[in-house]
């Protein structure tokens, strides 16, 4: 049996003609850049995040970049980003000539720590990015309280994570500016790079529509330097179709997840994804841990299984901020995470055959290494 790592067929497939119907009447419409398809997706979008505004962007990374910028990161300010994000994360912030001061994830569920959070802010600190990682919201309450008492901006990095809720509030709607993607992959995805931006605030969100225009309200009127930033029509018309079964995929995550975590829950030396009862999970990905984790990733391969390591080497230890001068002991919890992480297959449209499967070949190679110290027990709690 084959099993690949990601399939757009359970989604793609059915949505075919509608998606086509709405290419063709952009098509037709004869006008592709911010026309009335990026206008309605942004009214969905913004309704569909509970916020005022929301305006669409090239990308997230383009979209994190102009989310710091009119929050007035400069050169000399501090941003708290996780120390085992994704490295957009991180780039945003070096982006504006800031630097990124990593904290430390909670162990259990890989998410910022409020407390690694709190420990991480000095006097230069202008603003913190939880990222919602794998699906699953950031303790938010707790992480809003701690930026509220000394004075610092919230950026979510809602790229992973759309439709996800603690305590029924949706992510991308507790920060003071948000930034999500749409590239393809993500629970929300575009046919190609798109990003948004989400606020209560009116005066940023005209300040972004502005910056991702050239710096241009008026055309060829331009008021500051500028930015080609923008959502496409095209994607903006495909994504206002695919937001309208954004729910209905995600409870189909949340079916293949919980499956995976019934049948495996059993296995020796395998560490399941948690999450707490506030908040619920959407599962971009689905993450064990093992400490065999490259010998597993070779048997489930040699089995047809395709997998995944997100990440296998965290922002601090990239090559392109060697100039940070980081080591690998320097944020314990994130290197560990990067040397036990295995992302399984999970897409709706997977089958209950292929996930059993899985689960039978993961079993097997745990029943041929026993005996291994895996985890602290209390990792596992
Ligand atoms: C994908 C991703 C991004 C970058 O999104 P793009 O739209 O590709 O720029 C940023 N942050 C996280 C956490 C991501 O997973």
């Amino acid at each position: 049996m084959k099993v690949p790592f990601f399939s757009f067929d359970g989604m793609h497939d059915t949505i075919k003609h509608e998606m086509l119907n709405a290419f063709e009447k952009v098509y037709d419409s004869k006008w592709y850049i911010l026309g009335n398809n990026v206008k309605e997706f942004e009214s969905a979008y913004a309704s569909f995040s509970n916020t005022q505004y929301c305006a669409g962007i090239s990308n997230c990374l383009d979209a994190l970049v102009l989310s710091l910028q009119v929050l007035g990161i400069d050169s000399g300010d501090e941003v708290i980003v996780p120390s085992n994000t994704y490295i957009a994360t991180v780039l945003a912030v070096t982006r504006l000539g800031a630097t990124p001061v990593f904290a430390e994830p909670d162990k259990l569920t890989y998410n910022l720590d409020p407390e690694n959070f709190e420990k991480a802010i000095t006097s230069k600190t202008k603003a913190a990015i939880p990222v919602h990682l794998y699906g699953q919201p950031c303790n938010m309450p707790a992480i809003t309280k701690v930026a509220r008492r000394h004075n610092i901006f919230v950026v979510e990095d809602n790229a992973q994570s759309h439709a996800a809720k603690w305590n029924g509030q949706i992510t991308g709607s507790w920060g003071d500016i948000n930034a999500t993607s749409f590239y393809p992959g993500k629970n929300l995805g575009a046919l190609g790079d798109a990003g948004a931006i989400t606020t209560n605030c009116e005066e940023w969100f005209e300040r972004i529509k502005m910056l991702r225009n050239y710096g241009s309200s008026v055309k060829y009127y331009n008021e500051e330097p500028g930015y080609n930033m923008r959502l496409d029509e095209l994607q903006a018309a495909l994504l206002s179709v695919k937001l309208k079964y954004i729910y209905q995929w995600s409870e189909e995550r949340v079916r293949v997840a919980n499956k995976y975590i019934e049948r495996l829950r059993g296995v020796k030396n395998v560490v399941l994804p948690y999450h707490p009862p506030e908040c619920t999970h959407t599962y971009h990905l689905f993450i064990i841990r093992t400490d065999l984790r490259n010998q597993m990733q070779q048997y489930l391969r040699e089995k047809g299984i395709d997998t995944l390591i997100h990440y296998p080497v965290p922002p601090f230890l990239q090559k392109a901020y060697r100039y940070l001068g980081y080591g690998e002991k320097d944020f314990p919890i994130a290197k560990n995470l990067a040397d036990t992480m295995l992302s399984l297959p999970l897409y709706p449209g997977i089958t209950d055959e292929q996930i059993e499967y899985v689960c039978k070949c993961i079993e097997n190679f745990a029943k041929q290494h026993t005996g291994l110290q895996v985890f602290a027990e209390s990792d596992k709690a």
